[in-house]
């Protein structure tokens, strides 16, 4: 799986005073399973160590002005983000991990500036806001917010789930194929988007005789907006509640009693999501219910990984 990420975040010392902002969940976590595409387009434009720069919004236009004697960068910025755009562009991306707050990577997290000195918001980065366009449906996230177990859980499973998609579409699919892939990920997009989900179902049942190129390209643009939504806690509770459903008939008084004392502990924030999910398994095996045992849900990522084992990692 290939991940475009800031350079500053893999340790490179990169930023404008000549500084790396390190980020060890990227590099140590996620860098196990992933190889990593670096980009810096103000390195590329304007060298380390640089004065730093800032965003100006002046008559509704969006300059780069460099705080050192306010000159007018726009142009060099814009020229060296295409640069490494183009370069990113060359690779099969499975996401992009951008720096915060930079003016060139930041993600809904660039400080803009007025004519007169004051802060008018924040928005996207140069670089960013060109990724943004090009790769409207690609996970995309900051390192900032992946502090978040919660943001942090689910931007992995949508990284893992995208991967899959492509891997999937690259291996010459049929009708049968994508009606078993979607048979995979049934409750992983149910914890997602229940409405989606249902429409995905429907794509797959292919009640219209659809050309099959034409099938694919509903499910894909349906099933890479299911996965960007947020799973939470009510919804994977569903999910939950449905699973146990599988072993209505097996399980004895005891065993559902347990099962159930693990659902809710889970939505009411006492354990986390791991123990639930391990009891289900435990069952499925134990009552060979193949079915559950195939279900993306219950591994979405290597499980070295342990983000559903913080209580904080549900919302
Ligand atoms: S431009 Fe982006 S990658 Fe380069 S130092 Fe700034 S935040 Fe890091």
């Amino acid at each position: 799986m290939k991940i475009a990420v800031s350079s500053c975040l893999l340790g490179e010392k990169i930023r404008f005073d000549g500084g790396h902002k390190h980020d060890h969940f990227v590099t140590d976590e996620l860098g196990r399973f992933a190889e990593f595409i670096p980009f810096c387009p103000e390195h590329l434009a304007f060298g380390t160590p640089r004065p730093s720069i800032r965003l100006l919004r002046s008559e509704n236009q969006l300059f780069v002005q460099s705080n050192k004697d306010q000159a007018d960068l726009t142009e060099r910025l814009l020229e060296t983000s295409r640069d490494e755009l183009s370069k990113i562009s060359n690779e099969p991306l499975c996401g992009i991990i951008f720096k915060s707050k930079s003016p060139s990577c930041g993600l809904s997290s660039a400080k803009t500036y007025l004519d007169n000195g004051f802060c008018e918001g924040k928005e996207d980065g140069i670089f960013a806001a060109m990724c943004r366009e090009r790769y409207p449906l690609l996970p995309m996230e900051e390192e900032g917010r992946l502090q978040d177990p919660w943001l942090r859980e689910n931007f992995v499973m949508q990284l893992f789930a995208y991967d899959a998609y492509e891997q999937f579409k690259a291996s010459d699919p049929t009708l049968n194929d994508l009606v078993r892939f979607h048979t995979t990920y049934k409750f992983m997009l149910q914890a997602k988007d229940e409405k989606l989900y249902r429409e995905l179902g429907n794509i797959v049942a292919n009640r219209n005789n659809l050309n099959f190129e034409i099938l694919l390209a509903m499910y894909e643009l349906g099933f890479k907006t299911a996965i960007s939504r947020k799973s939470s806690i009510k919804k994977t509770r569903n999910v939950l509640e449905h699973l146990a459903g599988f072993f209505k008939n097996e399980l004895t008084k005891e065993e559902k009693k347990i099962l159930h004392s693990h659902i809710s502990d889970f939505a009411d924030k006492i354990i986390p999501l791991i123990v639930p999910l391990s009891t289900i398994s435990l069952y499925a095996q134990k009552y060979n219910t193949t079915y559950l045992l195939g279900q993306t849900f219950l591994n979405p990522y290597p499980k070295t990984l342990a983000l559903r084992s913080h209580i904080t990692a549900g919302k």
